[in-house]
């Protein structure tokens, strides 16, 4: 039987806080979550709504503050169903991944009705960063004037690409690694080797699970190659960049700037936790460089990563890069 969703351990106190304040009314009409990739904004944001539709939310013994939902009582049963009456989900959609004007409208109508169980109405927006400008138009009627049952949950990686009026409605949450024990221990059981695999995500322990997919273990290898040849001056630099052009621009630049991490430090460091076929390709090419030379590359990659290479091409993006490195290898 499924069950309902966990909230991520790390969001815990978080998840409380906006639990307690729904216990004294004082629950935003609209949240906006944002945090890195893969810190858990989707499963945080189910969590919340399936505790907040809950009729017998479980509680702490001590306080008697609400701690999630039951998984027993007839809303829980319906969410369980996908069937809950007073609960909607709109994802991206079509070639072009967006959130479109019509399903917006369906959802402004659907929420000015009055809760059919009484509670709370909720509507999740994933990935709301991708509402077009017609549906953030519609969307804001119901973020100006809201009923008073609705909860609008948004999550959004890109707050920029949200129109600064969508935002300054909502209760904007930052959600954060609370502890990363709580997410090395989480990673246990779902990857070989969870302190690597949440370094490599960025600090993102759900990406972590996702990158140990069989296609994500397949594009590592197809990034282990490219870097062996970069850096053994193995083929162009025009056929390297070419061998990745399928790959996703941030995957690329997150892989490589944690190999020059691991590059930059001592022998014996690269023997903790690492896969054997990075360990094996880190070794044959750490003396390419010197210590603060890969710290620099380190530098420059995560500067790539975050600004917004990601919407360029793969290929542009990494064929300026893979020149430099030629040249910083070439003494
Ligand atoms: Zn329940």
């Amino acid at each position: 039987m499924e069950s309902l969703t966990a909230c991520p351990p790390w969001l815990l106190d978080e998840g409380a806080a906006l639990l307690s304040r729904s216990s004294s009314g004082r629950l935003p009409h609209a949240l906006l979550l944002s945090g890195v990739d893969g810190i858990g904004k989707r499963a945080f944001a189910q969590w919340l709504s399936e505790s907040l539709l809950c009729r017998e939310p479980n509680r702490s013994m001590q306080t008697g503050v609400r701690l999630g939902a039951c998984g027993e009582c007839e809303s829980c049963r319906q969410l369980l169903a996908d069937s809950h009456p007073d609960y909607k989900k709109l994802v991206p959609e079509g070639a072009n991944a967006a959130i479109k004007v019509d399903p917006i409208r369906a959802l402004v109508e659907w929420l000015q009705l009055t809760a059919s169980q009484g509670s709370y109405r909720i509507a999740l927006l994933e990935q709301a960063d991708t509402l077009n400008r017609s549906a953030a138009n519609s969307l804001l009627k119901t973020l100006e004037e809201p009923s008073d049952h609705a909860v609008l949950i948004l999550s959004a990686t890109k707050l920029g690409a949200l129109p600064a009026t969508i935002r300054s409605r909502c209760q904007k949450i930052t959600l954060k690694m609370s502890d990363p024990a709580l997410a090395l221990d989480w990673l246990k059981d779902q990857v070989n080797d969870p302190e690597a695999a949440l370094i490599e995500a960025g600090g993102g322990p759900f990406l972590a699970v996702e990158n140990s997919s069989d296609e994500n273990l397949a594009s590592q290898e197809l990034l282990l190659k490219a870097w062996q040849d970069l850096f053994l001056h193995k083929g162009s630099v025009g056929r390297i960049s070419d061998s990745l052009s399928d790959l996703d621009t941030s995957l690329c630049l997150a892989t490589f700037s944690r190999w020059c991490l691991l590059a930059a430090k001592q022998r014996q460091m690269l023997e903790i936790g690492v896969n054997p076929a990075v360990k094996q390709v880190l070794s044959e090419t750490q003396e390419r460089l010197k210590i603060e030379q890969w710290f620099t590359l380190y530098d420059r990659l995560l500067q790539l990563h975050r600004s917004d290479s990601a919407s360029f091409k793969t290929q542009t993006v990494l064929e300026g890069l893979f020149a430099d490195i030629r040249i910083m290898t070439n003494g």
